[in-house]
């Protein structure tokens, strides 16, 4: 992004304020226009900022509530996950309490767009998802269902494809090093097959845990995409400040070159200060828009990586959050080493997402379960994570 300012010399990536440019004039893709209930996005439509729930779905109150207080704060949309009929009919109360742009993320049970199509104004499916439901039917199908779905009620559409889940006939086709590809080509894929149904009226997100790779596969999608919006984020992006930062890093280089029409910051924070995420948001564009740009730097991949899932009504302790914290205190003494440490909230995404990990954690009601990359070590009490965490760590160490 700095080749766009050639008076201004590269900034100096231990600077700990932001520097100030002259305002930046940024030529934004020219994108498709999108209406998402009472907002637009892509054409030049100013980027709006989303996040997303983490009241338990079914408490009617606490999550109007909290969508409430998203909206508040600039939400252009709030999603909130239904992962069965219940959370679907909470939806339709839900609907009824706050006047938020809603969205769902549909999990595997993709029939249940049916259900939450009349109360919502996006739909969210992930591609790696459609093949754990009716096997037996070609995800076209599932996906025509969905679109229709959408058609009929009046909803946008987004193909949120996530490095944790992605298609495994993708993935197959390509080094397994190469954890871009497939994400890309599952994208491109499903988009030509929406555009052949006749509807446009969708967006894309391509989420990864690494920023780096973030910036990487957007790019690669606006080359190939040019005119289909993109939402961007940085998955399991952690707490605050870590997960403003991995998040603005990759913001700044894709907001920066024209690409991005919206955006959510996930962040590991309890539910009352969700609406940090908001805050975040808006706060990384304007600085982008106003010139004050911070260090492009590779995100450093030389050093311990804490990620942790930004938690929504998914988690199943809330234990989690305080956990998450804990992990970070308690390997502060392995900063120097380049090893990655995951801690997520439930078991929907917990075992996928953790794959990639050094060392992952994904926490059930009672339990944590411990992996070290793909192999499961065990499950064990709040109680007892930590110290079994470490000893796995030292091993870590004492490998490199
Ligand atoms: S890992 Fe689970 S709890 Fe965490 S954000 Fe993802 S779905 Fe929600």
């Amino acid at each position: 992004m700095l080749a766009e300012f050639p008076s201004v010399p590269p900034i100096a990536c231990h600077l700990t304020r932001p520097r100030i440019l002259s305002a930046m004039s940024i030529t934004r893709n020219s994108t498709r226009s999108v209406s998402i209930g009472n907002i637009c996005v892509g054409d030049n439509h100013p980027i709006a900022v989303q996040s997303m729930t983490a009241t338990k779905t079914q408490n009617v109150e606490a999550t109007s509530a909290q969508a409430e207080a998203l909206r508040e704060r600039g939400a252009g949309v709030v999603r909130i996950a239904v992962d069965s009929e219940k959370d679907a009919a909470a939806l339709a109360e839900i609907r009824k309490r706050t006047t938020a742009n809603l969205a769902v993320d549909l999990q595997e049970n993709f029939r249940l767009a049916e259900l939450v199509a009349p109360h919502v104004d996006k739909i969210r499916y992930n591609p790696g998802h459609l093949y754990h439901h009716q096997r037996d039917k070609p995800w076209q199908e599932k996906v025509r269902f969905i679109i229709d779905q959408a058609s009929s009620h009046d909803c946008a559409i987004r193909i949120g494809v996530n490095c944790g889940s992605v298609d495994p006939a993708k993935k197959e086709k390509y080094d397994p090093e190469d954890s871009i590809t497939p994400m890309l080509e599952s994208a491109l894929e499903h988009c030509e097959y929406v555009d052949s149904l006749g509807f446009t009226r969708y967006v894309v997100s391509l989420k990864d845990s690494d920023p780096a790779k973030v910036v990487e596969v957007n790019r690669r999608f606006a080359a190939r995409r040019p005119d289909v919006p993109l939402h961007l984020g940085v998955t399991e992006a952690g707490m605050p400040p870590d997960g403003v930062i991995k998040t603005r890093i990759a913001l700044e280089q894709l907001i920066g070159h024209g690409i991005g029409d919206t955006v959510r910051v996930s962040l590991t924070v309890p539910n009352d200060r969700k609406p940090e995420e908001i805050e975040a948001g808006r706060g990384i564009i304007d600085d982008i828009y106003a010139g004050r740009v911070r260090s492009v730097v590779k995100f450093d991949d030389r050093a311990l990586n804490i990620i942790s899932c930004p938690s929504c009504s998914r988690v199943e302790n809330e234990a989690f959050v305080d956990l998450a914290a804990s992990v970070k205190e308690m390997t502060r003494y392995a900063k120097d080493y380049e090893i990655t440490i995951a801690v997520m909230g439930c078991r929907v995404n917990g075992p996928g997402e953790t794959d990639d990990a050094d060392l992952g954690l994904w926490c059930g009601p009672a339990k944590v379960n411990l992996k070290r990359g793909t192999e499961a070590l065990g499950a064990f009490g709040y109680d007892e994570i930590l110290p079994r965490l470490k000893q796995e760590l030292d091993a870590l160490i004492a490998s490199k």
